[in-house]
C-alpha cells in the first residue's frame, strides 16, 4: 500500500467512524445529522435549509461536471455513513450510480428529488428523463418541501419543514425576478442552442424553444458527428439564432467552431448548468446561478 492510499483508507476509515461510532440517534440532543449532496447546486439548496445546524458534504466540486463525476474512496464512505444523502436521480448522476445503488445495498438512506418534481422527457426521445430539474426555481421549490419533510422524518428537534418553507418562498420570488429579467426578449427570438440539452425545463418554465444543441442527448458525454455538427450550422443560419450558450463545466471547442462555420456574428455565451460558479463569478449559489443566466440570456437575445 501506497502512502497515499494508507492516507486514504485511514481518512475513509475517520469518517466512517464519525458517522457510525455514536450510538445516539439523529435528533438526540448535541447530535447533528449528516447530510451528503451529489452535486454542488443541491449542496447549496440543502445548505439554504439547514444552515449552519447540521453538516453538510457535497460530493462534487465547482466545476465538476454532473454527468461524469467519480468520487473518491472517502466520498463513497461519506454516502454510506450519511444520515441522508441528497441525489438528483434521473440519471444525472451517471459515474456515481454504482456507489449510490451499492449504498442503497448497505442501508444507505437517498433522497432523489427528480422524480418528485413531475419531470419531463428529453427532447426528441420517448420514456429518457431530462435531469436538469434545478435550472427551474418552482420545481427546486417543491423539491425543497420534500427535503424539509425527510428531514423532520430523521430529527423532529428542527422544524425544519418551515425552514423549507422559508427557502421555498425565496425561490418563488426569484422565478419572478427571473421572467422580469427575460421579458426584455421578444417572443420571436426566444430560441436557444445549448452545449447539451440542459434548458428543457428553463424553456419550458419561461417560454423558449430549444432548436438545436452541440451535444446531442440528455447527457454532455456524448461525441457529436460532424453531421451532427453540420445539422445545427444550418438551423442555426436558418433560424437565425444569434448565440450558442455554452457551459462552464464543458469545453466550447465544438460551440467556437459551429459558430464560425454558421458565421455572422454568433456569440459564443458561458452560463453555469451543472455547477455552481466560482467566487466571483455571480453564479455561487443557485439563486445567483439562475439570475447570471437570465441576464446572459436576456442580454444576448434581447
Ligand atoms: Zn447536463
Amino acid at each position: 500500500m501506497s502512502k497515499r492510499s494508507v492516507a486514504v483508507a485511514l481518512a475513509a476509515f475517520v469518517l466512517l467512524a464519525s458517522a457510525c461510532g455514536d450510538s445516539s440517534g439523529p435528533g438526540d440532543a448535541g447530535d447533528r445529522l449528516t447530510v451528503v449532496a451529489t452535486t454542488s447546486i443541491l449542496g447549496d439548496v440543502v445548505r439554504n435549509i439547514v444552515g449552519d445546524d447540521v453538516a453538510v458534504q457535497v460530493l462534487m466540486p465547482i466545476g465538476a461536471d454532473p454527468h461524469d463525476y467519480q468520487p473518491s474512496a472517502q466520498q463513497v464512505a461519506a454516502v454510506s455513513g450519511a444520515d441522508l444523502v441528497v441525489a438528483n436521480g434521473l440519471s444525472l448522476e451517471e459515474s456515481l450510480n454504482d456507489v449510490l445503488e451499492s449504498a442503497i445495498g448497505d442501508g444507505a438512506n437517498i433522497l432523489e428529488i427528480g422524480p418528485s418534481v413531475d419531470p419531463i422527457e428529453r427532447s426528441g426521445t420517448d420514456g429518457e428523463w431530462d435531469p436538469h430539474v434545478w435550472l427551474d426555481p418552482l420545481r427546486v421549490a417543491e423539491a425543497v418541501d420534500v427535503i424539509g419533510a425527510e428531514l423532520s422524518r430523521l430529527d423532529s428537534a428542527v422544524d425544519w419543514e418551515v425552514r423549507a418553507a422559508d427557502y421555498a418562498a425565496e425561490l418563488r420570488t426569484l422565478n419572478t425576478s427571473i421572467e422580469d429579467i427575460l421579458a426584455a426578449i421578444p417572443p420571436a427570438n426566444r430560441l436557444l442552442v445549448t452545449n447539451h440539452d440542459s434548458l428543457g425545463y428553463f424553456a419550458q418554465r419561461y417560454g423558449f424553444e430549444v432548436v438545436g444543441m452541440v451535444i446531442a442527448g440528455g447527457s454532455s458525454l456524448a461525441a457529436p458527428s460532424a453531421g451532427d455538427l453540420a445539422g445545427l450550422v444550418e438551423v442555426m443560419i436558418d433560424r437565425e439564432v444569434p448565440a450558442i450558450f455554452t457551459e462552464s463545466t464543458d469545453s466550447t471547442v465544438l460551440a467556437e467552431s459551429v459558430a464560425a462555420e454558421a458565421g455572422g456574428d454568433i456569440a459564443v455565451i458561458e452560463i453555469y448548468t451543472g455547477s455552481l460558479g466560482e467566487p466571483g463569478s455571480g453564479a455561487e449559489t443557485l439563486a445567483g446561478l439562475l439570475l447570471t443566466n437570465a441576464r446572459r440570456i436576456a442580454a444576448a437575445l434581447s
